[in-house]
């Protein structure tokens, strides 16, 4: 029997964001398997699929909205990067602008969605996963590879693909990563290699704890204990019964 969403143990919900015809459908359609059209009819208002992924043993879910359409006149509300785990920039790597454009989308997310309260009293990353679309145009490319990577690794800090909607280059395993990234911060137990004494510096719950007192067993002797004068010892250094509490 094939696999659905009552077996996965999470849904997160996924933002694919870009400027107007860098491939954002394109690349959805990729990933659940629709055929590719050259010419699409612009989308308008938001779409989402379910895509269920298999993270380290685990099978979630990312339930991933559509934007396009809305990015035109950037009204992207709040409404919409409510609750959003996750997101995929998009540029298209023989359009400039699309990737100069970036800046403004980075800027937004970080203002509407950078850190979402968690709603158990922290805030939590959103992972971006950075795409460079189209790029079987190799003829028409405007934007090197290096230049994406750079912006991946100064702004986001999270992962970067060359991807192909047509071809269907890379588009899985961006997804894919997505997958990851939102686990490992959403649900880090779920996932086979997680260990309880793994340091996540972004979470402060009882693993943290657990891993600091792991890692740094308690003192069992205080300062004051060292500095307790011994019956008929006296210090070497100033001849004194108390004093810089070496008592040799
Ligand atoms: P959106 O506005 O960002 O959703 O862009 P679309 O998905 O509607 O794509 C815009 C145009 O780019 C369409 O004509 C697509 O066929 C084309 N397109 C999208 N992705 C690719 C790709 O990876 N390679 C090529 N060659 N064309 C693409």
């Amino acid at each position: 029997m094939p696999l659905g969403e009552k077996d996965c143990l999470a849904s997160y919900k996924v933002l694919v964001v870009g400027e107007t015809s860098v491939g954002k459908t394109a690349l959805i359609n990729n990933l659940v398997g629709r055929e590719f059209r050259e010419s699409m009819v612009p989308t308008i208002g938001v779409d989402f699929v379910k895509k269920i992924f298999e993270v380290d043993g685990a099978l979630i879910q990312l339930v991933i909205w559509d934007t396009a359409g809305q990015e035109r006149f950037r009204s992207i509300t709040k409404y919409q990067y409510r609750g959003v785990q996750g997101i995929v920039l998009v540029y298209d790597v023989t359009n400039i602008a699309s990737f100069s454009h970036l800046t403004y989308w980075i800027t937004s997310i970080q203002y509407e969605v950078a850190h979402c309260h968690s709603g158990r009293g922290r805030y939590e990353p959103i992972p971006i996963i950075l795409c460079g679309n189209k790029c079987d145009m190799d003829e028409k490319r405007r934007v090197k590879a290096s230049k994406g990577y750079r912006l991946a690794e100064k702004e986001m800090a999270f992962e970067f693909f060359e991807t192909s909607a047509k071809t269907g280059t890379n588009v899985f395993p961006s997804f894919q990563r997505l997958a990851y990234h939102v686990t490992d911060i959403h649900n880090p137990k779920l996932m086979k290699s997680y260990h309880p004494y793994m340091i996540r510096c972004y979470d402060d719950t009882e693993t943290t704890d657990e891993a600091r007192d792991h890692v740094k067993p308690k003192r069992t002797t205080t300062k004051k204990d060292k500095i307790v004068p011994k019956e008929g010892k006296k210090c070497v250094k100033w001849k004194k019964s108390f004093c810089c509490g070496c008592f040799r």
